[in-house]
C-alpha cells in the first residue's frame, strides 16, 4: 500500500451505471427520463444484456465533476429498487470500477478480469440532455 495521496485531478469524469432486470425495466426508464429532465449528462444506450464487466442489463450515465455533487444525492433519493454504480474515470478502469466506485442500492458483481488496468482517462462526453427542471 502506497502512502502517496491521489489528487482529484486524476479524475477526468464520472459514470453512473443504472442496472435493471426485466421486472425493474420500467423503473429504469422512469429514472432515465427524470435524469434527463434535471441533469446535463450523456445518457448511454440501453444494454438489455450483460456487456463488458457488468453482470446485468444496464445503461450508463456519463457526467462531469460539476454534476456529481447534485446527481449523487438525487440518485440516492430516487433510485427506487435499482442498483447504481457511481465511479470515477481515471487511467485505471479496473480500479475505478472495483475499488473506487460507490453503490446506491444493492451492490452487484463486477467482472474485474475484463477491465484493463491502463487506459486513457475518459473525459466527459458531449451531454445529450436538455435539463429544464431543478433537481
Ligand atoms: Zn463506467
Amino acid at each position: 500500500m502506497t502512502s502517496d495521496v491521489r489528487p482529484i485531478s486524476e479524475i477526468s469524469s464520472y459514470h453512473a451505471h443504472v442496472y435493471y432486470e426485466h421486472r425493474t425495466r420500467d423503473a429504469a426508464a422512469w429514472l432515465r427520463e427524470r435524469i434527463g429532465e434535471r441533469f446535463l449528462v450523456t445518457l448511454g444506450r440501453w444494454h438489455d444484456a450483460e456487456v463488458g464487466p457488468h453482470s446485468g442489463s444496464m445503461y450508463q450515465v456519463a457526467f462531469s465533476a460539476a454534476v456529481l455533487a447534485q446527481i449523487v444525492p438525487w440518485l440516492m433519493l430516487n433510485h427506487r429498487e435499482l442498483s447504481i454504480l457511481v465511479h470515477p474515470n481515471t487511467v485505471n478502469p479496473r480500479r475505478d470500477h472495483i475499488v473506487d466506485g460507490m453503490w446506491i442500492g444493492l451492490p452487484l458483481t463486477i467482472r474485474s478480469e475484463v477491465l484493463p488496468e491502463h487506459a486513457d482517462a475518459e473525459d466527459a462526453m458531449e451531454p445529450n440532455t436538455s435539463p429544464d427542471r431543478d433537481p
